[in-house]
């Protein structure tokens, strides 16, 4: 895995402050994408051991809610295998901390994918410019959806996802009760 950027004390990438990577590459090629230098699964930097104990570092803090795995697409083949590792290694040493994750992918197609046993909040979708609203909470256009993963997968239909908080406040509306109401999905990247 490569990544850009590992960013400290984030605000504005889930709950509470934050350790986020920016790993290197995503399929997508979504419309006016704010960081297309990430799309090259070959860009960045080799994800070593200094990186990784960067992020640890910084979740050793007690005041770090957790991490969140942004890019690019923590999701793209290049990345899937190492991000879930670098998951459970987390999950495992702070047990307490939220796991966040950003992806162009859908709900309805990933949801069964072994990593998110350890996702606490999926945010999903590509970046829908004509949908762009910079008053969303943790998203960047209205067709993006911020899920509660584990919620969502003790749902007896999984696919009606469990919403971790409304378009525009932290308070949860109501999921679509059916695929077909659904919002076509897309990422704030
Ligand atoms: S907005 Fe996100 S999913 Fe879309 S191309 Fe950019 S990095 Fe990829």
């Amino acid at each position: 895995m490569r990544y850009h950027n590992i960013t400290k004390d984030d605000m504005l990438n889930g709950d509470g402050l934050r350790v986020v990577l920016w790993v290197a590459g995503c399929n997508h090629c979504c419309k006016d994408c704010q960081n297309p230098i990430t799309w090259d699964p070959d860009g960045g930097l080799l994800f070593d051991e200094n990186a990784r104990q960067e992020i640890f570092d910084q979740l050793d803090k007690s005041y770090i809610s957790g991490i969140t795995f942004s890019g690019g697409d923590p999701l793209h083949p290049a990345n899937r295998a190492d991000v879930r590792n670098l998951m459970e290694e987390i999950k495992e040493k702070y047990p307490k901390k939220t796991i966040w994750l950003y992806t162009g992918d859908v709900w309805e197609n990933i949801w069964q994918y072994p990593m998110m046993k350890f996702v606490d909040v999926l945010v999903d979708g590509e970046f829908h410019v004509e949908e762009k609203d910079n008053q969303l909470l943790w998203k960047g256009s209205k067709n993006q959806r911020v899920i509660k993963v584990q919620e969502s997968l003790k749902q007896e239909n999984p696919l009606i996802p469990v919403l971790h908080c409304g378009d525009y406040s932290r308070e949860p509306v109501s999921a679509p009760q059916t695929l077909k109401d659904a919002p076509v999905t897309s990422c704030l990247l």
